[in-house]
């Protein structure tokens, strides 16, 4: 085809280091057009320049939303070096553009400022800038498009040495895509929160993970939230614990075929639980003995030992609920010291007594049960974008447990320690890593989260465990409160007294002597022994292989006869010796479940 100069289309907001990039074009012998502002700059500092509309024979309209949407520019920008396209422009008298330099109206600073009306945010939006870098970044075969001043000096440099390289057209094409992409999604944004209403599409969050980190907030690009905010407003870390603790119910419920409930703080269970029927020592130790109707509640009943797991640690929880949260969940819900409630919906008398928790600020959530969430997640971390696929491996009782190691002529396990191997697995894939779970009668009995070390994790979950059973002890039961003592004391001086750390004298004792009517006296080491040694039948799993042995020894202290973890250690084969010497049934749970 007939080679013109070559021609550049100037049209940018941000005029930074244009009179250079204009002073250098020129010397390359480059004709340049340019929109309104662009070229009245331009012609001003002194150089040759053409109007846009001096080719469009169209003039600027609409106060500047009409400057260069015109086929003499597109069909100039998007024409390759084929014959039917230059026969195309010919016919049309236009020529090819080879360089689009432009950047686009400050819509996000615009929206950023405060009270912003719709009608100046729609003047921001850049409609032709996007179309010209659009066409010319399509065009990058042949066209090179510059959204951004930092890269004029190299242009320049290239353009003195002969012609922009395949390879830079490419990368500024690139640049040029993820502008545009990026200026729509703030676009989106801002429309999502004026036109979406709170709560809808995106919720506006009280603050980040700590109070200072504002603002803060929620949202789907493609749909609608799939919860609503029935009471209460949730905070960041209310989120993540809800959007943790409802997978992890619903999870354990298909599995299961039973209610199940979770208790969160911190992004980690405190507990979890099925619906077990709970025995008179049970209702004691959970405190939930004068709960009417709580017979007929298989999900109050995996309330009840959801938090009565570890109730130190489920004090202010975030609590997840398979099924309709009914009346005597809600009434047992009334009664503790708690955050807030994911749930697929609410019994309204259930309703109201969450309403009136916290003076009213008590956060309700109810969630879609049919909502199934995207394959592919991703999230920022220190403004870099990570990926990856959802962790949406199963875990169910029939599939996860077969692979059994030791003992080598073992049948397959009985259907209770299926059952709590799959609560405490499936426990452990919604904990932060490294993590490991005891649990028994279909619910978490002991669980330790983000140590970094497994050993440590070991015998943190193995000592919540000891201390829940120490809870059972007839001293424990039968310890005489004080007139008044609140739930919250009880739980703490009765840890003290299960845990065994009890000081011998002073102010912290005499503290703990408080919450009592008649003070029971510590454990001594020879009754902890005697009771510790009668708890059996425990299931463990891990998130990941053992290590060392340390860890099996460490949970055949604790009643352990079936452990459940992945293998890949080099100590896997000890590890096996260990456990087939203890008596401990070894099953290769083939999953890694590390969460973060
Ligand atoms: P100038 O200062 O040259 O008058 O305008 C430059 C700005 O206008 C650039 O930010 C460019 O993206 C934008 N622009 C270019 N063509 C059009 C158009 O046809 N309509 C609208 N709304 N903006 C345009």
């Amino acid at each position: 085809g007939r080679r013109l100069v070559p021609r550049a289309i100037l049209s940018v907001y941000d005029k930074t280091g244009l009179l250079d990039l204009a002073k250098g074009l020129i010397k390359q012998n480059v004709r340049l057009l340019a929109s309104g502002g662009t070229a009245k700059l331009i012609r001003e500092a002194g150089f040759q320049v053409e109007d846009v509309s001096a080719i469009t024979k169209a003039p600027e309209m609409l106060a500047g939303r009409v400057k260069t949407l015109h086929p003499a520019v597109h069909a100039g920008i998007l024409a390759r070096d084929l014959a039917s396209d230059e026969k195309d422009l010919a016919e049309q008298n236009i020529n090819k553009v080879d360089y689009v330099i432009c950047n686009l109206y400050p819509f996000k600073d615009t929206v950023a400022k405060i009270n912003v009306t719709v009608a100046e945010a729609v003047e921001e939006i850049d409609i032709g800038g996007v179309t010209l870098i659009r066409a010319a970044a399509k065009n990058h075969g042949r066209v090179t498009v510059l959204s951004d001043p930092e890269d004029y000096h190299d242009f320049l440099q290239e353009l003195e040495k002969g012609e922009v390289t395949c390879k830079s057209r490419q990368l500024h094409a690139l640049k040029a895509f993820s502008h545009t992409a990026d200026y729509d999604t703030a676009i989106a944004d801002f429309f999502r929160k004026k036109y979406a209403g709170d709560g809808v599409q995106q919720l506006t969050l009280r603050y980040g993970t700590n109070p200072h980190q504002k603002p803060a907030s929620a949202f789907m690009t493609d749909q609608k939230l799939p919860f609503k905010v029935l009471n209460g407003s949730p905070g960041y870390i209310n989120l993540l614990d809800s959007l943790n603790a409802w997978p992890l119910v619903k999870e354990l419920s298909d599995a299961l075929g039973f209610p199940a409930a979770a208790s969160f703080k911190h992004v980690s269970p405190a507990g979890a639980a099925i619906g077990v029927p709970l025995n008179d020592v049970e209702k004691k130790v959970y405190m939930v003995e004068d709960i009417e109707g709580l017979e007929s509640s298989g999900l109050a009943q995996a309330y009840a030992r959801a938090r009565g797991a570890d109730r130190m640690s489920s004090f202010g929880d975030i609590i997840a609920l398979s099924h309709e949260c009914d009346i005597p969940t809600a009434k047992i819900i009334g009664k503790e010291v708690s955050d807030g409630v994911i749930a697929p919906s609410y019994h309204p008398e259930a309703l109201q007594i969450l309403r009136k928790k916290k003076a009213g600020k008590y956060l309700v959530l109810q969630m879609d049960p049919s909502y199934s969430p995207p394959a592919q997640e991703s999230r920022t971390s220190y403004g870099i974008t990570l990926t990856q696929h959802r962790n949406d491996a199963l875990i169910t009782p029939h599939n996860s447990f077969t692979s059994i190691i030791v003992p080598k002529d073992s049948p397959t396990l009985p259907d209770s320690a299926l059952r709590d191997l799959t609560v405490a697995t499936i426990a452990l894939k919604f904990t932060q890593s490294n993590s490991v779970c005891y649990a028994l009668n279909g619910q978490v009995i002991g669980l330790g989260a983000g140590q970094q070390s497994r050993i440590h994790c070991t015998r943190l979950a193995g000592d919540k465990a000891d201390n829940w059973w120490m809870r059972f002890h007839s001293r424990a039961l039968a310890v005489k409160w004080r007139k008044g003592a609140k739930r919250a004391d009880k739980s703490n001086a009765i840890d003290m007294l299960c845990s065994g750390i009890v000081p011998e004298s002073g102010p912290e004792r005499e503290e703990w002597e408080g919450n009592f009517e008649v003070v029971p006296s510590p454990f001594t080491s020879e009754e902890r022994r005697e009771w510790l040694g009668r708890l059996s039948e425990v299931a463990v799993s891990s998130d990941a292989f053992f290590p060392f042995t340390d860890n099996v020894f460490r949970v055949a202290r604790s009643g352990v006869k079936y452990l459940a973890a992945p293998t890949g250690s080099q100590n896997d084969g000890a590890c096996f010796e260990t456990a087939a010497g203890l008596g401990v049934t070894f099953v290769e749970q083939h999953v890694r479940l590390f969460h973060h």
